[in-house]
């Protein structure tokens, strides 16, 4: 290191520095010549640190311009430094790899990505057809009482219809919803008076055997549109719209009469058999059918509940099964496979 003559003055010695600390920094090309710079010029004991602990002792009027200038000189050496390590870095890597240390043909750690749920994804493809029908999606609650899972919806305390559907209570007025039928009455009451084209989608939760054709959970999806001219043709034709959207171009679609509490007339809708076409098989029974919907007009009674006067207004409503259609689709033969997160059944969908 060069020795400072006396005559120079603490301004005439840092620039002396600084040009000598970047002379010296473009010959280090090691990470060991990196580090005894630093410690020359910038360490604790370097030359530019002891030039700035002995700022303090120069006279009073000196102590600006010299504290000034040194800590310049300290932030562009600091700013070279960094700049010189980077270089260092890359040009150590470069040798590295033409010395063959790393083996840049190695395929990468895979990194497994995740991917919706096969009922998240049906339920989607069923929210899309929807929605290009004009349906938006509604929430409701999976926790109901008993007067919005049944009595208004025309099943009043000890109707034998309740019997349809066994029951978690949690209390006696509290339940897990059977069915995702309550939320008409929800957004009837809330949208009233406006025209209502909604679908509600949702888990339902029934006291039932498990086995491999039913779940005490599973999810639906209601339908329910409420207009001034809303017939039974517009029923058919949302169902066979969506059947031919989501089952294929070339359904058949099938209408019986049925009953339900909540419509008036009902209906359940089939298609024609997806495995045998309607020659029959094992999944279809032998009928040639399977059951897609279950669905009609909007009985009075459940309009009038739901603050929609029954002489102005008509509404059809509409469930349809989500993991059975599922099935269905993508050769699925047991439902306890939806809820019992085995990975090996999960990936298959990706
Ligand atoms: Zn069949």
């Amino acid at each position: 290191m060069t020795e400072y003559a006396p005559r120079n003055t603490p301004l005439e010695q840092l620039a002396q520095l600084e040009t000598e600390a970047l002379q010296a920094l473009e010959q280090v090309q090691t990470p060991e010549d990196l580090d005894r710079w630093y410690h020359t010029y910038l360490g604790r004991k370097g030359a530019l640190t002891a030039i700035l602990r002995s700022v303090g002792s120069l006279p009073p009027e000196e102590r600006p311009a010299v504290g000034g200038r040194a800590n310049e000189a300290k932030r562009r050496l600091e700013a070279a430094y960094d700049a010189r390590a980077e270089a260092v870095r890359q040009a150590q890597l470069a040798r590295e790899l033409e010395a063959g240390a790393i083996d840049v043909t190695l395929p990468g750690r895979p990194v497994g990505p995740g991917h919706l749920h096969i009922t998240t994804r049906t339920l989607r493809q069923i929210y899309a057809i929807f929605a290009e029908m004009g349906f938006q999606v509604y929430e409701a609650r999976d926790v109901e009482t008993d007067e919005m899972n049944f009595g208004l919806l025309n099943m009043p305390p000890h109707h034998p219809a309740r019997e349809m559907w066994d029951t978690f209570w949690i209390t006696d007025e509290v339940l897990l919803r059977t069915h995702t039928s309550p939320g008409q009455i929800r957004v009837m009451r809330e949208r009233y008076p406006e025209p209502i084209r909604v679908i509600l989608p949702g888990k339902c939760y029934r006291y039932e055997q498990i086995t491999a054709r039913s779940e005490h959970q599973f999810f639906q999806v209601e339908g329910l549109a409420v207009g001034r001219h809303i017939t039974m043709t517009d029923l058919i034709g949302t169902l066979t719209a969506f059947a031919r959207r989501f089952y294929g171009a070339e359904r058949r679609i099938r209408i019986r009469g049925s009953y339900f509490p909540f419509t008036e007339p009902s209906i359940e809708a089939d298609i024609d058999c997806i495995l045998c076409g309607g020659k029959g098989c094992r999944v279809c029974k032998y009928s040639g059918w399977l059951e897609i919907a279950g669905a009609g007009m909007v009985h009075p009674v459940v309009l009038a509940n739901g603050g929609y006067d029954p002489n102005e207004w008509s509404g059809f409503a509409f469930g349809l099964g989500v993991e059975r259609p599922a099935m269905l689709k993508y050769g699925i033969d047991d439902i306890r496979l939806f809820y019992g997160n085995d990975l090996r059944f999960l990936q298959q969908f990706g």
